[in-house]
């Protein structure tokens, strides 16, 4: 069977793999249908050096597929039927798992396309328990944006910045998978949204997602454009993956009292921080990793209520090449999607 598989670092090629057998116990096997792509895939995680990968590893983090085959006890799912994965390999049982929080889970055995195997195989067995069923009326193709670019900001801005209607958020890097989705969902309860893009093309499409007002920081310091449009009020909340380029600028923005969520690091993983300014205008700095798998099905129905994933591009296995070149490009406007 056909799998896309990263050889070595920025380098990806299908390859054949050997099916998957029968699956066990309490497993479904999976037929892919689509793969969004994400960075990891192509360039890891940068400089997360205690990340032990073996390659080659076949790719994807989040996709969505068909049940092929249903293993001895399962119940809730039936041949034929549209689905997604969490790729967070978590144990289920732990204090975490139990109460709901599991991407805190204590005994995770790895994140699949990162670790371990991901979705970017034809055929793949996964437990039922991380599998999540696709509400009628959400194609394949959004469907594979759920775990990741959904998942992410619908964790970072309701379960941790507690995002509430009306409020003021600042979402870096506006154009972006992630981004893009978190633009939609801020909107969608009437916050207003302030956003960054490094390039004057992308400004109309972060407008047409509902963006109130665009900066392009290649042009203009995010930090003066914000307080000008706030009239030195400040934000909310700042949303942020960028990382280096953007913290110390984005606390300066914030209210008093206001949250800093962040979910990446992208320009790089280091900062310095003034205690001073953190205790006395009491901000909260709230780091976000992946999502539960409650937050995939609440990013399912959300897209079968109409809110869905902008998507820039999408391939067959094929063609994947073009893909990744947009990518190396930073051509992209949303997700790109593989379709198997
Ligand atoms: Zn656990």
């Amino acid at each position: 069977m056909r799998a896309l598989c990263l050889v070595k670092e920025k380098q990806l090629e299908v390859l054949d793999l050997t099916p998957p057998p029968p699956p066990g116990a309490g497993e479904v096997q999976v037929r892919i249908r689509a793969v969004a792509l994400n960075h990891l895939d192509v360039w890891g995680y940068r400089g997360m050096a205690f990340a032990k990968r073996k390659l080659p590893l076949a790719v994807g983090a989040e996709a969505s597929g068909e049940i092929a085959a249903v293993g001895p006890g399962v119940t809730r799912f039936k041949v034929g039927q549209l689905v997604v994965m969490s790729g967070g390999l978590t144990c289920g049982t732990c204090p975490a798992c139990r109460a709901g929080r599991d991407n805190l889970c204590e005994a995770v055995s790895g994140i699949m396309g990162f670790h371990v195997d991901g979705f970017a195989r034809e055929l793949l067995n996964m437990p039922e328990r991380l599998v999540i069923p696709v509400p009628d009326g959400v194609s394949a193709r959004d469907a594979a944006c759920a775990p990741i670019a959904f998942g992410t900001p619908q964790h970072m801005l309701f379960d941790n910045a507690k995002l509430q209607p009306g409020e003021t958020i600042l979402i870096h890097a506006g154009a972006s998978g992630t981004s893009t989705a978190a633009i939609k969902m801020a909107k969608a309860i009437g916050c207003t949204v302030i956003t960054t893009v490094g390039d004057d093309a992308k400004i109309a499409g972060v407008k047409t997602l509902g963006a109130d007002h665009v900066i392009n920081y290649r042009k203009d310091r995010f930090e003066g454009e914000v307080r000008k449009l706030t009239k030195k009020v400040g934000v909310d909340v700042v949303f942020d993956h960028v990382g280096a380029d953007t913290f110390s600028g984005s606390l300066l923005v914030l209210k008093p009292g206001g949250r800093y969520v962040t979910c990446g690091a992208t320009s790089g993983p280091s900062a310095t921080i003034n205690l001073m300014q953190l205790f006395q205008r009491q901000y909260r700095i709230i780091g976000s990793f992946a999502c539960t798998l409650k937050n995939i099905a609440e990013s399912l129905e959300k897209m079968a209520q109409g809110m869905t994933p902008v998507i820039d591009t999408e391939v067959p296995l094929s063609d994947v090449a073009r893909a990744l070149q947009r990518m190396e490009d930073r051509q992209v406007f949303g997700k790109i999607i593989v379709h198997f």
